[in-house]
Parts: structure tokens; sequence; C-alpha cells
């Protein structure tokens, strides 16, 4: 995006949560959305495997994460999603998010990946919430469509050891 002071082109950081303008110097902080999402600017290597738009940079929670506009899916790196449900779990306490199950026909989605565009891998998500995310282990990124980050941090079971009990 661009300065909205000057009007130059605006840098991200990688990994902050602000835009910097070069130009003047401002600093630009994106509005949260709904979902506690900074959208930063496109991110150009990225396509949302439903909407096949690009996806943007974007931040949760002071996480790089890459976001969907459109359909308000995101694509998460492995290596920082289980860190991330911590953290959007203890911002929100309380928050009651309700718990449909999961639509089973969800498994059978074929996605592909939005950075290799290979076929991604669906799957029940093996920690609490019974969720179907899709991941690619090429890319090391997990793909949630919105709302999944939430039911999987608020879960009712997320504080217990998750297994194998049916509710
Ligand atoms: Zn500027
Ligand atoms: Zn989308
Ligand atoms: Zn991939």
């Amino acid at each position: 995006m661009n300065c909205p002071a000057c009007g130059a082109p605006m840098r991200l950081e990688s990994g902050a949560e602000s835009l910097t303008c070069d130009y003047c110097h401002s600093v630009f902080f994106p509005e949260k959305n709904d979902d506690g999402v900074r959208v930063l600017g496109a991110s150009a290597d990225y396509t949302c495997p439903n909407c096949r738009i690009a996806l943007m940079d974007a931040s949760l929670e002071g996480t790089s994460i890459r976001y969907c506009t459109r359909c308000r899916g995101m694509l998460i790196d492995m290596e920082v999603f289980a860190a991330l449900v911590e953290v959007v779990r203890a911002g929100q306490e309380g928050a009651e998010i309700p718990q449909a199950p999961p639509d089973p026909t969800e498994i059978d989605r074929h996605l592909s990946c939005p950075h290799c565009h290979q076929a991604m891998d669906t799957h029940y998500y093996a920690g609490p919430g019974r969720v179907i995310l899709s991941d690619c282990e090429r890319c090391n990124v997990n793909w949630l469509d919105h709302g999944k980050l939430m039911r999987i941090a608020h879960a009712a079971d997320a504080l217990r050891d998750c297994g194998d009990e049916t509710r």
C-alpha cells in the first residue's frame, strides 16, 4: 500500500506489524479487522486456494501470516502454528466460539498449495477443536478456512489431553 501521508509506496519490515515509508518516515499500523488480523499488503508469491486471488501479508497477534481478504482464510507456517494458537487462546479468554461439528465432506476437498501449487493434504487437526485443515509439508504451511483458528484455540477440550474422546 501507499503512505497515507505522502503517497509513496510503503515497506513492510519482515516480522513487523507496521508499514514504514522510506520517504517521509511515517510508520503506519493497519487496523485489526474482526479476525484480529492486520492486513499489511499483497504477498506476491501466494494465491488463495479457494478464491485464486493473491493472499495478503498480514499479522495476527504479532505473528506473520498470509490472509485472504475475500474468504478470510489463513495460511500459517507450521513452525509458528502451535505458539499462535496459544496466543490467540490467551488473548481472548472466555470468548464463546460456537463449536459446530466438522463437515465430513471437507475431508474430500482438494486444495492446491498457495505457494507450490501442488495438492495439499486435508485431514483432521491432531489437536483440539475437531477441525479439518489442509497442509503442505513441502512448504511447511497450514491452510485454515475462516474461523477455524478460533475454533482450535477455544475448543472446549483444549485444556485437556485431546484424543479419542467423543462428545
Ligand atoms: Zn510517506
Ligand atoms: Zn480466499
Ligand atoms: Zn506447498
